[in-house]
């Protein structure tokens, strides 16, 4: 009707965006072990704004005491499996319990936590066009025929198993990821990541770096699964958080393998703790669990090529990192 084109309303996150050069980051499950330390990571950066989304099922607010009150930084009560309404730049996704015990303990709210969670931290991406990283694991390998495993790899996993909510629910959330991708443009980002282990992991979360240190510490025998042959490849959480935060900065959507390739025995991993923290403590072989992989070792080839990352923490440097937040925690002093 001739009347002249009225330009299109900015959005209130384009209309920030203008006014801002921050970057705002959410981080779901940032309450947790390898969460916080990406949360303090990303911290150090003055230009991101920080929003934890966390119901706190295994994670706390003790391990992001330090930035609570901080003016960058807030933190979201809120379910993932619940819609989320906020506007960011860019999404780590980590919520999910990670242990074999925490997932187990509810496993229709972990399926759900990686399927509903993923689809809705998509919906979220996708309104306000940020960019997603989704934290998925190793255990999308399964119990693997090809050893070390590359991200080709398309696993041999049991549909039905008691570990199946964890494995099956990742490889659904890495479907969603890239059904987005290919459907709507979403600019994603896969990390399959492998054992982890530091400072501020769950005491009692059963995974067997945090058992054997809490088992040295309190004198008490370490428990070597059987048959003790079975191997893991452990990398420090340092290492960890640098490899994410580059995948999320780079070119490449993954899946990319980020892990330590120094792989181990469990009777090995069991005598290092020994050795370096208390040589008085015996090795005890207990029964094991179902399904339980009998090897584990990335292959790191397209993380070194592609993101020019690689471990720099050796796991007999970094278990004695560990000791000192385990002893304050447990209430245990070193001895001199
Ligand atoms: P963690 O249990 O310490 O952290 C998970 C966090 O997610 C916790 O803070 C928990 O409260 C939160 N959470 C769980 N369900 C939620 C929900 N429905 N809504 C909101 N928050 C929820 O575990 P982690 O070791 O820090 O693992 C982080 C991520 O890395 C997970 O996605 C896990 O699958 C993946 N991962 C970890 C390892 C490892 O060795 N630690 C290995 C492979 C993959
Ligand atoms: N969603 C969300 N926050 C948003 C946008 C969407 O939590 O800002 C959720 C929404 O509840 C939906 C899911 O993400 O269940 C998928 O959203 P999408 O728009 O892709 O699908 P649709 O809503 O059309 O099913
Ligand atoms: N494990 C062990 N002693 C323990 C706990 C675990 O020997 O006290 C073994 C377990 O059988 C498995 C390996 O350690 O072979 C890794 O188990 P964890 O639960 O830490 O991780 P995941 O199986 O998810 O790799």
């Amino acid at each position: 009707n001739g009347a002249p084109k009225q330009p299109p309303m900015p959005s209130p996150l384009r209309f920030s965006k203008f006014f801002q050069s921050n970057m705002r980051i959410l981080v779901t499950g940032g309450a947790g072990f390898i969460g916080s330390h990406l949360v303090d990571k990303l911290m150090e950066n003055e230009k991101n704004e920080v929003i934890v989304a966390d119901n706190f099922f295994t994670g706390s607010k003790d391990n992001l005491k330090r930035w609570i009150g901080h003016p960058r930084f807030e933190l979201i009560r809120h379910d993932v499996t619940e819609q989320l309404l906020i506007e960011v730049d860019q999404i780590y996704h980590l919520a999910c319990p990670a242990s074999p015990i925490f997932y187990k303990y509810n496993p229709v709210k972990t399926i759900k936590t990686n399927v509903i969670g993923t689809l809705n931290m998509l919906g979220l991406a996708k309104r306000v066009g940020a960019r997603i990283l989704l934290t998925s694991t190793s255990e999308v390998y399964g119990d693997p025929l090809v050893h070390p495993q590359p991200e080709s790899y398309w696993g041999n996993v049991n549909p039905i198993g008691v570990r199946s909510c964890y494995d099956e629910g990742k490889r659904v959330a890495e479907t969603l990821m890239f059904d987005y991708h290919r459907q709507h443009g979403l600019e994603i980002r896969i990390a399959r990541i492998f054992n982890t282990y530091g400072p501020r992991m769950n005491i009692d979360d059963g995974r067997v770096v945090s058992n054997f240190i809490a088992q040295a510490i309190r004198g008490e025998p370490l428990t070597v699964q059987v048959p003790g042959t079975q191997t893991r490849s452990f990398c420090y959480v340092s290492d960890m958080v640098d490899g994410l935060i580059r995948l999320m900065e780079g070119e490449n959507t993954g899946p990319i393998n980020i892990g330590n390739p120094g792989e181990f025995t469990m009777t090995e991993l069991a005598e290092n703790v020994k050795e370096l923290i208390n040589p008085a403590v015996e090795i005890k072989m207990v029964e094991n669990t179902p399904d339980d992989p009998r090897q584990r070792k990335p292959d790191i080839t397209k993380a070194k090529e592609l993101l020019g990352w690689e471990p720099k923490v050796k796991l007999r440097d970094g278990l004695p990192l560990m000791e000192e937040d385990f002893r304050q925690r447990l209430g245990v002093p070193k001895k001199n």
